[in-house]
């Protein structure tokens, strides 16, 4: 499996296009908007989009859904049914982060932990890692021992908590106890800012550093 990092909307948010390279088929992670600028990336990989898959219900992650649906007729996978509420919302959520109104739409199928996604012939495991929002999912490539994370964890800091049904102790429990034991060696793909591994957060993070909790 492959993968490359588009920044969309002003939130610089981290659009993964992953693709399998013997099929040459691909997924988009979180089209959080700026859909042009993700489908030229297709184009130039000279990809084929098999289908969307968001990590959670936020709308820099998931604005240009609508749009790329509509455009590819390709299914929409995830989140967690959890965040149905904030899907549900997109017009309040566009005024509240100063977003264009976007286009409404319903995940074709929602993920629990535990599933698998596949892309091409690469398989993803899905982890529910609940705490930014209640359905948050991250989606990790074993083979590869590459995550793709969203707002749940970033290098040196960890996801904001204080939009509703955020928990605080419930990220930590995520991050500790299903991002971490997967291994030092994972690295990710964060929904902003430079990417890292889990041995590095381990050390350095001041949220979940091991030596925090002794
Ligand atoms: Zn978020
Ligand atoms: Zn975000």
């Amino acid at each position: 499996m492959k993968y490359c990092t588009v920044p969309v909307t002003h939130y610089q948010q981290n659009c993964s296009i992953i693709w399998c390279e013997n099929s040459a088929k691909a997924a988009v992670i979180d089209p959080g908007g700026d859909v042009d600028q993700i489908r030229r990336k297709l184009t130039e990989l000279d990809l084929t989009l098999e289908k969307i898959l968001l990590t959670h219900g936020h709308l820099d992650h998931v604005g240009g859904t609508a749009a790329m649906k509509r455009e590819s007729e390709v299914p929409v996978i995830g989140p967690h049914r959890a965040d149905s509420f904030w899907i549900d919302a997109l017009d309040a959520q566009a005024q509240m982060m100063g977003f264009e109104p976007v286009a409404a739409f319903t995940p074709d199928q929602w993920l629990e932990h535990g599933d698998t996604v596949q892309v091409g012939e690469q398989t993803l495991e899905v982890l529910h890692c609940p705490g930014h929002t209640p359905g948050h999912v991250v989606f990790y490539h074993a083979a590869s021992q590459q995550a793709f994370v969203g707002d749940v964890l970033f290098q040196g800091s960890i996801g904001r908590t204080d939009f509703p049904m955020g928990d605080h102790e419930q990220l930590l429990n995520s991050i500790r106890h299903t991002l971490f034991p997967l291994g030092d060696e994972v690295r990710f793909v964060p929904g902003h800012g430079p990417e890292s591994d889990f041995g590095a957060e381990r050390k350095h993070n001041p949220f979940v550093a091991d030596h925090r909790f002794g």
